[in-house]
């Protein structure tokens, strides 16, 4: 199976949020041209093998359609330009982040395609590399691990290893995160959080550890990447979202200190958990349309109930799950 790789470079500007970026696109196989998904960013031209390519804009489907190609084109070169959205809790946005900003991505179902030029649909799996140039300070998070950060003047660009084959992919940047990190055999689980509030993310990390256990064992598939992180976003519209590598949660369902109320601390318990079924079921196999949406989180939510209830019997959560999930379904 032919699988689209997206090389994504992006030069973003803090505290502005602007950004200007180039995608370069591996073409599958002899194309005459390409359809992208678009919305939200500003197309700066398009190359393949040295030579323009004719773009056309079309706002009402949110595509951009390039070509045609030369005939020894392999690849084709995109030139935009962006904003992080300071509005809503969508695409490439702003949060809170203790006392400053962060920028973060939630890009499920078709946000991807406000942050740069790709085929944003499920079935389209493509490997992302991300290169990012951002000012010296502030750190960033992608869903694979840092290969290289190279230092020019008051600028750091930094590569990442390439993802998996998988649509959306998720970014999150900002000053002065603080880390929970424990090993979990070849996976390093590391939980961010706002500076000063490291050790909170404990009970996340040790339940994660508990649960990438679990589901290797359930799945019979161990957990494919060598990290998983778990960061914490203080804006954050959902409870939290299972992209790959790099989870993003609401503040309240990672976080737990002394004085956390033990039903919280439940909640934190089955949120990492469900949103690590998904690591698997949702990630490693997709459904191939937002339709069948219901599939990936019926699932997911039935296997982390079943989980954590092995984990611990005493909360009931069998009882519960049929009192919460199936009264809702029904
Ligand atoms: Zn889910």
């Amino acid at each position: 199976m032919t699988h689209l790789g997206y090389r994504l470079a992006l030069t973003l500007d803090y505290p502005s949020g602007k950004y200007t970026g180039t995608v370069e696109v591996s073409l599958p196989g002899p194309v005459d041209t390409l359809r992208l998904n678009a919305a939200g960013i500003r197309p700066l031209g398009a190359s393949a093998a040295g030579s323009p390519v004719p773009l056309l804009e079309e706002a009402a489907t949110e595509t951009w359609t390039l070509g045609p190609f030369p005939g020894s084109a392999s690849t084709v070169s995109v030139r935009f330009q962006g904003e992080v959205n300071v509005s809503g809790l969508g695409g490439f946005y702003r949060s809170r982040h203790g006392e400053g900003i962060l920028f973060t991505t939630h890009l499920a179902p078709t946000n991807a395609r406000s942050l740069f030029p790709c085929l944003d649909d499920p079935k389209e799996r493509a490997t992302v590399e991300l290169e990012i140039t951002t000012p010296a300070g502030p750190e960033v998070i992608f869903n694979t691990p840092l290969l290289q950060a190279r230092e020019e003047g008051d600028r750091v660009t930094r590569r990442f290893a390439p993802t998996p084959p998988w649509p959306p992919t998720s970014s999150t940047s900002g000053w002065g995160f603080d880390r929970y990190t424990e090993q979990e055999g070849k996976v390093t689980v590391t939980c961010l959080t706002p500076p000063g509030r490291g050790t909170e993310g404990r009970w996340a990390v040790e339940n994660a550890r508990k649960v990438l256990r679990g589901y290797a064992d359930y799945y019979g598939q161990p957990y494919p990447l060598e990290k998983l992180d778990l960061v914490s976003v203080q804006d954050f519209g959902m409870g939290a979202m299972e992209n790959w590598g790099a989870i993003t949660f609401r503040e309240e369902y990672l976080l737990a200190n002394a004085s956390t109320p033990a039903r919280l601390k439940q909640r934190i318990a089955e949120v990492v958990a469900h949103e690590i079924a998904h690591q698997w079921f949702g990630n490693l196999v997709t459904m191939a349309r937002w339709e069948d949406i219901w599939l990936n989180e019926s699932f997911a939510t039935f296997v982390s109930y079943r989980l954590v209830d092995r984990l611990y019997p005493a909360w009931d959560l069998l009882g519960e799950f049929l009192s919460v999930e199936t009264g809702g379904a029904l």
